[in-house]
């Protein structure tokens, strides 16, 4: 398969100004309270689908205005994503600045969940880098807004599951467009982290009796790995964290940290394909042409990823986890026409993937606006 890139324009975006990229946002909330020392930003990018849903960021953010432009890209990327899985949300995200170690208490947690009720379910939020369950049942006393809980709080319980299952559904379909089969075991694998979800796709597939590379910076993860390697008929190989982008594997699975596929990374890769679990996988959005130009065929990360929302979304009719891993097995349909689309458009996977979400978002909306002035929509989760 081979790409033409010259109609991909790139992130239409990347030169607007903060003010601009808050005027493509429904609201952004910023939320201030001394008493507790939270500094806080909710920005929700869209709730023309249904209410924004996004998780909570916290981190020591260099300034204000890298906290805005954080909240303000990922709402709008939830927008596509949401769209992406056939959930009736909308984008929205939360970031809260701080240093997670050291600047957390149950009461600043009280604190953001009161702001989160005070948009009365325009926007539901859970875990994200930084926030852990525990935060989320101090916040959880204030709202009721919040997802993605514990099963004993009501909640679906641990995401990673559906994640990593909607991996190897993305998996399929790419190597379906590879070898026209969708046998995992003749295929070989590098995976980078063996964390919640790297470690279930890295299970899988030796299962499946295939050859993977791995690497974590965590010893603990790779001893567990080899232990159950040694109850299944693959082949499991160890490589150093810096050598797991030349491997010579068919697909790069990376589940660990964003911005790995650079000018850096992609000079040594052999991979002919790209499908992980990592959130912003690409440094900037150019590399999602420059991997097309090499015949690297790329997963877009938020398609692939999606089961974990598919899984805090589904929390709205009650938890069922057979509805969900049925959703979670349309990651496959999706993944192949957004390849179908970028070979037939001769552009990038990224920029089909935007499109795709694009032409459903507005289709979803035309719809809606049938009945949202008669029946009020229901925002309620509990
Ligand atoms: P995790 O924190 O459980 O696992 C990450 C693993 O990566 C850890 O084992 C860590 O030691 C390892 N790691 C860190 N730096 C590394 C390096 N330089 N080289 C090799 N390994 C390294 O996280 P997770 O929940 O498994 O998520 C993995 C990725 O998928 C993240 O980017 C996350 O944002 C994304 N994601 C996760 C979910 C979910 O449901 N958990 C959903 C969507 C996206």
């Amino acid at each position: 398969m081979s790409f033409a890139t010259q109609s991909f324009q790139g992130d239409k975006n990347k030169n607007l100004s903060l003010i601009d990229k808050m005027a493509e946002h429904e609201q952004v909330v910023f939320c201030n309270d001394p008493s507790t020392n939270l500094k806080a930003i909710i920005a929700i990018h869209s709730t023309k689908l249904g209410p924004a849903i996004g998780g909570c960021r916290m981190q020591p953010y260099e300034d204000f205005d890298a906290a805005l432009e954080d909240a303000l890209r990922l709402s709008k990327g939830m927008s596509y994503k949401c769209a992406a899985s056939d959930v009736d949300f909308g984008g929205g995200k939360a970031v809260i600045i701080g240093d997670p170690q050291t600047d957390k208490t149950p009461e600043l947690f009280r604190a953001f969940g009161q702001y989160v009720e005070s948009l009365h379910g325009r926007f539901y939020t859970g875990t994200d880098m930084g926030t852990t369950l525990e935060d989320f049942v101090h916040a959880m006393k204030e709202t009721n807004h919040i997802v993605g809980l514990p099963e004993e709080y009501g909640g679906g319980g641990d995401s990673s599951i559906p994640t990593s299952e909607g991996v190897i559904y993305g998996i399929k379909a790419t190597i379906r467009m590879l070898f026209d089969h969708e046998d995992l075991q003749p295929v070989t694998y590098a995976i980078q982290g063996l964390g919640k979800v790297g470690f279930k796709v890295a299970v899988r597939l030796l299962e499946e009796g295939a050859t993977i590379y791995v690497s974590d910076i965590v010893e603990n993860n790779i001893e567990r790995l080899q232990e159950h390697a040694m109850t299944t008929s693959g082949t499991l190989e160890i490589v150093d964290s810096n050598e797991i982008y030349r491997q010579p594997a068919d697909i790069f699975i990376p589940c660990a940290l964003g911005g790995i596929i650079n000018d850096t990374t992609i000079e040594q890769f052999q991979f002919k394909a790209i499908a992980g679990s990592a959130n912003n996988q690409l440094l900037k959005e150019e590399h999602g042409v420059e991997l097309a130009k090499r015949d690297i065929l790329y997963a877009p990360d938020y398609i692939i990823n999606s089961g974990g929302l598919i899984q805090v979304t589904d929390e709205l009719y009650g938890t069922n986890k057979k509805r969900v891993l049925a959703k979670t097995k349309e990651i496959y349909n999706t993944m192949i026409e957004v390849y179908k689309t970028a070979e037939m458009n001769q552009v990038s996977t990224v920029e089909a993937a935007n499109q795709f979400c694009e032409k459903l978002m507005a289709a979803r909306e035309k719809r809606n606006s049938f009945y949202t002035r008669t029946i009020s929509p229901k925002w309620s989760i509990r």
